[in-house]
């Protein structure tokens, strides 16, 4: 089986796996050449939790815009704490006093995309060039653009596997795990914040509005840009992958 077929393989294998299984895979396959990439939302301390259960040993990063509530710092503070693990922190190349004096006040309220851009997916993909491997805590549920997130996959626009064991979870089951199993998420959840980003691009939802209503607010945007979903190119895989059925 060639390198294309094994990740096809295991791309529509994952399809009916469990979290766990995926997990188990993903340690199993790319060991420390992985990691978890968290802004510690409730999906992100679920796949921690489950992380912590499966490996001894596994890598957690962030990318810390330096925009973070202070609630989101002391909830990082708790799962290294809780976990033993220290949490990897990537930073944008411009801090904030420099981004403000090269590109302006506020870039985040004229253009958030330039703003992610330099702050979140810069930092993601120098940190992803050091892997063969990364886990997201995405759900098809949040967003259009999510709706096709395959649960195993080739990340072609940072060019390695991508891993999305909650594919298919619902928000129910996301909050179900975090209640049953004690997990510490951040307090603003339970203050109308389904969605937490940055303090200068993430607002409380009103009643009635969706989940995702308070990031970006006033703007079409919905997404940072780390989660574009792109056709596998596999071809350009050059990792060897174990049978995806060895689960
Ligand atoms: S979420 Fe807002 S402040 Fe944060 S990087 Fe994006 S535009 Fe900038």
């Amino acid at each position: 089986m060639n390198t294309q077929e094994l990740i096809k393989s295991a791309e529509l294998a994952a399809e009916s796996w469990s979290a766990d299984q995926i997990l188990r895979w993903a340690f199993r396959t790319f060991g420390e050449d992985l990691a978890i990439a968290s802004a510690f939302g409730v999906e992100g301390m679920v796949t921690i939790d489950l992380a912590s259960r499966i490996a001894g040993k596994f890598r957690v990063f962030t990318i810390d815009t330096e925009f973070f509530f202070p609630e989101t710092y002391s909830l990082i503070e708790r799962v290294e704490q809780k976990y033993g693990i220290e949490v990897e922190r990537a930073y944008p190349l411009l801090s904030p006093e420099e981004q403000e004096r090269k590109h302006g006040p506020a870039l985040w309220t004229r253009n958030p995309d330039q703003c992610c851009e330099m702050r979140k997916v810069e930092p993601l993909r120098r940190k992803l060039s050091g892997l063969r491997a990364w886990i997201s805590s995405i759900r098809r549920d949040q967003t259009a653009q999510r709706t096709s997130a395959p649960k195993i996959s080739w990340d072609t626009k940072f060019g390695l596997v991508k891993i999305n064991p909650l594919a298919d979870w619902t928000e129910r089951q996301v909050w179900s795990y975090i209640h049953q199993h004690q997990v510490p998420y951040n307090p603003l959840h339970d203050q109308g914040y389904p969605s937490i980003g940055c303090t200068h691009c993430t607002r409380a939802v009103r009643p009635g509005e969706d989940s995702r209503a308070g990031r970006w607010s006033g703007f079409t945007k919905t997404e940072c840009g780390l989660h574009v979903i792109t056709p596998a190119a596999a071809e350009t895989i050059s990792t060897n992958l174990p049978d995806a059925t060895e689960v």
